[in-house]
Parts: structure tokens; sequence; C-alpha cells
């Protein structure tokens, strides 16, 4: 059995211990083993960045672009085989895997471009003969820490912007998605990254994890909100800065006036590709009364010709859910649901398919907004339908939520697409537009439990990876 290494400080090292990665579209199929770290290795890299460091933030921008660039036309040239292997690993059909391995090159390219535009600014003092220069710096050394759901993407919009403002790096990827990002840093290192400038440190969140925190300048990550409040009260207590991405509850509001076809479209999508599990994922379908039958039909309907199964199998909609311990969730929320008197409208079963998978039909649920299945982060193929009177009450359950990352409304009133946009408490808002699926180039992120800190992706990405200093010059 081969252990594929982690990278530290330029060398492939093995590591305490190993994970298997396992493809949840059939689970006798081993995508491979990743040396495993302990709190000792992860303190190695940690050591291997910050020594790193201040070469990496020397070098000129045009060394920077060129490595990122690179990289993205690398990632670009080998969608297929990286689609696959992200398909295999985290259980997204093949339009989905190669659609995000493009998503990490167009990254990597924007990144590119940022490194050699970003600047500051030069103002006058408001006092005489002085002259006042705002520039930007390196953080530092940052750590990194990604979930399963797109193990390259996300990896793609963090390493990207630290590598091109000077920061050295380490990753720690999800346990569940450890090949992906193996490969990410085959094709980094390949393409000239700097020993120690980005390093890779496969392992367990409770220990590799938690040892990241101490000795970063910065952390950002991208999970479930109890590590990311676990995390963010050991970052303040070693004063490290941090930016959490996580969670969503997210509501799609379909209005009387909707278009029927585009708000169930909208739904299908949001709810249920990529099974579900994805932060943006719409689970909460706020339906005003004189469409709600009708829209409810139809979604039906539309549900039952979704094909599930094996990720790269041939016309296959929606994929499995990434691993047995998410499908009993997802499972026990259907319980939950219906011992508090929600309806089961359609599908939820387990099913079988011809490999051993953790495939289940996508459920559809009728309940109300303070059941539990409408306050807690399922994370899976299943969705609820919520009755409201009017706009104004679609409105106010939309935003009575703990979560706020993105939400949506399906109607063709400019009025309410107005009001919606200005007044949803979400850091995204989408316009007869399914509440997932986002552009690279601007800002992502959420209100309430959803984020923390500043804004991940685009040229606002610059914020978190850099310091500002202000000097003044007397003349
Ligand atoms: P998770 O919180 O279990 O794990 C995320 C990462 O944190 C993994 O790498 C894990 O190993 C690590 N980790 C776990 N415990 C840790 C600890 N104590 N210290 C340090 N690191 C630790 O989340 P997950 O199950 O991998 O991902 C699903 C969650 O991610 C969902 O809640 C989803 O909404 C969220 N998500 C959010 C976004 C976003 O941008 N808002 C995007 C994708 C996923």
């Amino acid at each position: 059995m081969t252990i594929k290494p982690n990278l530290i400080g330029g060398e492939w090292l093995e590591g305490s211990g190993a994970i298997e990665s396992i493809n949840p579209s059939d689970t006798r199929d081993s995508v491979g083993h990743y040396a495993m770290a302990d709190a000792a290795q992860m303190r190695q890299a940690v050591a291997a960045a910050r020594h790193a460091q201040p070469a990496w933030a020397a070098t000129t921008t045009q060394v920077r672009s060129d490595l990122l660039l690179k990289t993205a036309l690398e990632i670009a040239a080998r969608k297929e085989e990286l689609g696959e292997l992200v398909s295999r690993e985290a259980g997204k059909t093949r339009a989905e895997g190669m659609g995000e391995v493009l998503r990490a090159s167009q990254i990597f390219q924007f990144f590119a471009g940022e490194a050699v535009r970003y600047g500051g600014e030069n103002l006058p003092s408001v006092r005489p003969n002085i002259g006042v220069q705002i520039s930007r710096e390196p953080v530092g050394v940052i750590g990194l820490i990604t979930p399963w759901n797109f193990p390259i993407a996300i990896a793609a919009w963090k390493l990207a912007p630290a590598l091109a403002f000077g920061n050295t790096v380490v990753l720690k990827p999800s346990q569940d998605t450890p090949g992906v990002a193996w490969e990410l840093f085959r094709i980094l290192e390949r393409n000239g990254l700097p020993a120690g400038a980005a390093n890779l440190v496969n392992g367990r969140g409770s220990v590799a994890g938690e040892a990241l925190v101490e000795g970063v300048d910065a952390i950002s990550f991208t999970g479930s909100v109890p590590t990311g409040r676990k995390l963010a009260q050991s970052a303040v207590a070693n004063m490290v800065r941090i930016q959490l991405e996580m969670g969503g509850k997210n509501p799609l509001v379909v209005l009387d006036d909707a278009d029927l076809a585009t708000a169930v479209e909208c739904a299908v999508n949001g709810s249920y590709f990529s099974a579900g599990q994805r932060c943006t994922a719409s689970s909460r379908i706020i339906v005003t009364a004189g469409i709600h039958d009708r829209f409810v039909d139809a979604l039906r309907q539309r549900m039952r010709t979704l094909k599930v199964g094996p990720a790269l199998a041939a016309g296959v909609d929606i994929g499995p859910v990434i691993n047995q311990g998410q499908l009993d969730m997802v499972q026990s929320y259907i319980q939950t649901g219906r011992a508090e008197g929600a309806e089961l409208l359609e599908g939820g079963q387990v099913l079988e398919r011809e490999t051993p998978g953790f495939f289940m039909q996508p459920a559809l649920l009728a309940g109300t907004n303070d059941m539990r299945i409408n306050r807690e982060e399922v994370f899976g193929p299943f969705a609820s339908v919520i009755r409201a009177q009017d706009y104004e009450q679609a409105l106010a359950l939309a935003n009575d939520t703990d979560y706020g990352l993105s939400a949506g409304i399906c109607t063709t009133s400019h009025k309410h697409a107005s009001h919606f946009r200005l007044n949803v408490k979400s850091g995204l808002a989408m316009i007869n537009l399914p509440t997932a699926g986002l552009d690279y180039h601007v800002p992502f992120g959420g209100t309430k439990a959803s984020s923390y800190g500043p804004r991940e992706q685009g040229s606002y990405a610059v914020d978190f990876y850099t310091l500002s200093k202000t000097a003044y010059v007397g003349y």
C-alpha cells in the first residue's frame, strides 16, 4: 500500500498514520491512502512556512503571478482527469466535478492578475509638508482549513490570494477529500512553488487542525459552525486574525407572480444539485399562498425526473452524499421533521444502486419555520416548503434564521425583487436564480452565523490577506 505523503518545507514526508479516501459512489473503490499528521508534524509545517515567508514576500509580484498562472493553466489542461478525481472523492457528477476544477483554474488566473495589480494609496496629509503613503504588506503565515464539499475550489480561493500577496501557507484539507488537495500541491510544486511557501498537511481536524492555530498569523476556515466557533475562540486567545465561512439555512422565496418553470428549476438546482451539499443550498422554500399548490405539484413532478446514482455514471443528476454518517444524519432529519409534524411530500428513501454507495432520493417536506428541520443546517438532498400568506410574511420568514449566507427570490415584480435585495439579511441575494452558483471575481460571504471576518474572493480578498501600513513622509 502506497501512502501519499505530506509536503512540508519542500519535502514529501511520511505522517504518523494514514487516512484512506473512499469513493462515496462505490465504497469498494479506494481513492488512495494519505499520510496523517500529528500535532508535532503540523508544528513542523508551520515552522517551514515561517522560515520561507520572508523570501517569498521578497519575490517580485511577477514571480508570484507566474506561479499562479502556470498552476491555473495546468489545472485547466487536466480538467477531465482532475474532475474525475473530484467526482470519485466527493461524489459530484462528472459535470459538477469538472466545473469545480475549471473554477479552481479561473481563481488561480484571477489572482495571477491581482498579484501584479494590487497597490496602495498616496494621500495629502492634513498637516503641512507631509505626504501619506498607504501600502499593503503580507500578513505572514496563514493556516487554511477546508471542507470536503468543494475540495479544489475552496483550496484555490484561499491559496491563490494568500500566495499572491506574499504570505506563506499551511493547508489542512478535510480528511474526506485528501486526494484532490494532494494533486493540487503536486501541480503547484511542478510549476515553481518554492520550498515551504505552501505546505500540505493532511490529518484529523481535532489533532492537526487544532495544532494549526498555534504559531500562524491568520486562519482562513470554511466548514461547520461548531468547528468555526471553536477555532475563533483559540484564534482570539492566540491573537490570530481569522476569517470563517460556515453554514447556511438559505431561503428561496417564490411569489405568486413568479414564472413557475423558473421557480421550479431554481428550487431543484439550489436544493438538490451536488446532493444538496453546498453551503449556499436552498433548504427553506418559502412559497406564497396563490402559487403554493401549483408550485409544489410542479416541483414534485420535476423531482421524479431526477436520476440518482454513481457520480460518474452517464445521465446521473444527483450523486451520493459524502459518507455513511452524513447519510444517517439526513435520514434522521426526515424522522425529526415527521415527529415535529412536517409532511414528507416526496422522496427521502435510501437507494440501492449497482455499486455500494451513499445514495438517497432527494427529500421534500412541508413544514413551518419554527421546526428544527428549518432551523438547523441539514447539508444533504433535503429541503422543506413553508407556506406564506404574502410577500411581507415571506420576507420575514426568510430573515427568521440564525444564518445569512444566500437568499433567493423568484418573482416578476421589480418592486418586490428590489425590496428583497435591499432587505434580506444575507451576504448573497439571488433574483430569479438558484441560491447556489457564484462568480469568482466578486466577494463571497454571509451574515450572522454564516460568516465571521472579512469577505473571501475577488479583489476584496486583499483585505484579509494583507495588512495596511500608513507611512508619513515629511519634506
Ligand atoms: P467541518 O467543520 O467538520 O470540517 C471542516 C474542516 O475543519 C475540516 O478540514 C476538518 O478536518 C477541520 N476541523 C474539524 N475540527 C477541527 C478543529 N477542532 N480544529 C481545526 N480544524 C478542525 O465541516 P465539513 O463537514 O467538512 O463541511 C461541511 C460544512 O462546511 C457545512 O456546515 C457547510 O455549510 C460548510 N461550508 C461552508 C462554505 C462557505 O463558504 N460558507 C462552503 C462549503 C462548506
